[in-house]
């Protein structure tokens, strides 16, 4: 397959007019020839969306443990750019992850985007930092529990609160895994964070919500995420989870590469306002915010991937060539995937076509 009169804008690269030779899903030549089987008329193309944190979409969710939700959730995440996802759990019971993840092994093969693993949110956090994930089924870090999910579908991601016990035994062992560890639902100090670095720690989840704040005279998980150039951050570029000043602080500190935008979409996205639930919580959507009935915590949002790629390009009216890292490469280089995240011979086609409104128009998984 040749796409022809594409304005290509891949991490430090951009360019228009371009043609994309396409052959077995993968990109083998860029060039400028006019003649092809896709006619693009100068719209943008950027490598597809990694989404590393998603927990579901227009009414379904991961945590149902049913091939057709994962299917349907895989399909919306499509009509968003995205082209790679971890399937993103909730703090459930262990019978129940179990069955979930069961699920989600047995339906990646035929899934129509990769699927490389899970990220596991919990269960192992800080109950008093618990935000919308159900209080009832946090627990102390098990490397058992770990073992016995990672052996039925890898663990890409695992987000624990590193302050609880057995917490930098569970980071070491993930680390030998193969699993990167991310801190979240934390109430942990800045030293603590930076000790479980030592352990392996290194990823904050959803920089800012449910981790200690930034004060003057301890500086804790947000701080370590400004300070610490070896942490890759979550960022969820809603406006609402993070505050626009806070997103133009967070890029204009944290170095391009340690940022990897997220959605943490949960059931809610693409559903009008009303009641609908997480995790066994009740939970009500108003304005297209999602928040818990009981205490008004956020639970999980409604975005979709490409308006948190134009918020940012809002907030720091940087080109998209100097954005575009952070919604794929950076994802990609953190989960050793080294044939996804840019448009270059070589890299998978996953691609995905933009309006100039930053509009998802087509994608393309592996050049279909
Ligand atoms: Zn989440």
């Amino acid at each position: 397959m040749i796409i022809t009169n594409a304005h290509l804008i891949s991490p430090g690269f951009e360019k228009k007019e371009a043609s994309i030779l396409i052959k077995n899903g993968q990109i083998m030549e860029i060039g400028n020839l006019t003649e092809g089987d896709v006619d693009l008329g100068g719209k943008m193309l950027l490598p597809g969306f990694i989404d590393i944190h998603s927990h579901g979409a227009d009414g379904a969710d991961v945590c149902d443990a049913s091939a057709e939700s994962l299917e349907h959730i895989a399909q919306t995440k499509r009509k968003e750019g995205v082209t790679t996802w971890l399937p993103t759990t909730l703090t459930q019971p262990a019978q129940r992850l179990i069955e979930i993840v069961e699920t989600v092994r047995d339906w990646a093969p035929t899934a129509p985007l990769h699927i490389p693993g899970m990220h596991l949110e919990g269960p192992f956090i800080n109950v008093e930092q618990a935000g919308a994930q159900n209080p009832q089924f946090v627990r102390d870090p098990d490397l058992n529990e770990l073992h016995a999910l990672h052996r039925i579908f890898p663990a890409c991601i695992l987000s624990l609160a590193p302050e609880l016990p057995g917490a930098y035994n569970v980071i070491r062992e993930a680390m030998g895994m193969g699993i990167i560890s991310s801190a979240a639902h934390t109430k942990a100090s800045y030293e603590t964070v930076t000790r479980a670095m030592g352990y392996g720690l290194k990823h904050l989840t959803h920089f800012g919500n449910a981790m200690t704040g930034l004060h003057h005279r301890e500086i804790g998980v947000m701080g370590a995420g400004l300070l610490e150039d070896t942490l890759k951050i979550e960022v969820i570029a809603d406006g609402i989870h993070l505050a626009p000043e806070m997103l133009e602080l967070i890029f204009a500190r944290v170095p391009r590469e340690n940022i990897m935008l997220i959605t943490d979409s949960v059931s809610a996205s693409w559903q009008a306002d009303g009641a609908t639930s997480l995790g066994g919580l009740e939970v009500e959507i108003k304005d297209g915010v999602a928040r818990l009935q009981s205490n008004g915590a956020l639970a999980g949002s409604t975005l979709r991937y490409p308006r948190g790629l134009k918020l940012i390009q809002e907030i720091t009216g940087e080109a998209l060539s100097d954005l575009v890292a952070t919604t794929s490469w950076n994802q990609a280089r953190a989960l050793g995937l080294t044939n996804l995240g840019k448009i270059e011979p070589g890299f998978a086609a996953d691609l995905v076509v933009l309006n100039e409104e930053l509009e998802v128009e087509r994608t393309f998984v592996d050049g279909v």
